[in-house]
């Protein structure tokens, strides 16, 4: 079943059956539908325009930033992701190892240096550097096209993924897929990964010490894969990237840019799930990764 439309369809047709009243459909004139549902959805500028009422609103594509060269340089210490100030717990020291934290394992300069992504993982599915290695059940890396021109970045595994070793398999993941099937991106030509490689018990936000002992994986899969385009669900991944604490309904609406590559910022799938409404803005978000896509020459 590769029609969006029959996606979309059975879909739905899931969430009634588990009990969900609605979706996504309420906001949307039956012309709008169908152009999110075309197979060839009309281009970002024609697109209609209307925000959620309850989404802040974002900066017009105007205002979108010139899209920067790409760069192969290897990361350095002070390009790693930015720490959210705010995710400190009270009266704890970030950066400072405790007496009993767990074991470094690889260092992150020997993590900068390894040449490919399965070297990349391998060492990852083994990693001890934060608290999270032991209460994780599996570590998800992440998956994906190799060569992907688009990159999904979410914010930490959930319950299903910690169980599967795969990022985004759960409800939101099913959101997920079918928002990017919509604009042209099936699940298997991207590459999907999370700022955390471990999920965070009760799914937690992430503290500050296991960004910083996460993030250089994250960095070497933005190295080694090279999207044409980065697509940051969530406040956290979004922030984390762009190294800022603005908070994602104003960041969004607009591509940014992650070490030189384009980076679009949009609600995460999870929230949508509570916030139907905010639907057309992601949507609006991923047609403008596509947009950014369709400019960059091949
Ligand atoms: N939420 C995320 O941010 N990532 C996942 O992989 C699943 C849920």
């Amino acid at each position: 079943m590769s029609d969006p439309r029959d996606l979309l369809r059975s879909y739905l047709r899931q969430r009634a059956e588990l009990g969900d009243a609605e979706l996504v459909l309420d906001r949307h004139t039956p012309r709008e539908m169908r152009e999110m549902l075309s197979p060839h959805p009309a281009a970002p500028g024609r697109a209609p325009s209307r925000e959620p009422a309850s989404a802040p609103s974002p900066a017009a594509s105007r205002d979108a930033s010139p899209l920067p060269s790409r760069t192969s340089e290897a990361p350095s210490a002070a390009d790693r992701p930015h720490v959210r100030a705010g995710a400190q717990p009270p009266g704890t020291t970030p950066m400072q190892p405790a007496p009993d934290a767990p074991a470094r394992g690889v260092s992150t300069e020997e993590i900068f240096a390894l040449p490919v992504l399965a070297s990349v993982r391998d060492i990852a599915l083994g990693c001890p550097r934060c608290g999270l290695a032991k209460t994780r059940t599996r570590v998800v890396f992440g998956e994906g096209s190799e060569t992907a021109e688009l990159m999904v970045v979410g914010e930490a595994p959930g319950e299903n993924e910690d169980r599967q070793g795969r990022p985004f398999v759960g409800k939101a993941g099913q959101l997920l897929d079918l928002l990017l099937m919509t604009v042209g991106f099936p699940r298997e030509s991207v590459y999907i990964c999370n700022v955390l490689k471990c999920r965070p018990p009760g799914n937690r936000n992430p503290l500050p010490d296991e960004v910083e002992a996460c993030s250089p994986y994250l960095l070497k899969q933005v190295e080694l894969v090279r999207p044409k385009v980065i697509v940051a669900f969530g406040t956290f991944a979004a922030q984390t990237l762009l190294g800022t604490d603005v908070a994602i309904g104003k960041l969004r609406g607009r591509v940014h840019a992650y070490r030189g590559t384009p980076l679009v910022p949009t609600y995460h799938p999870a929230a949508l799930l509570r916030n139907p409404g905010w639907v057309r803005a992601v949507w609006d978000d991923l047609q403008r990764a596509r947009a950014v896509l369709d400019s960059t020459p091949a």
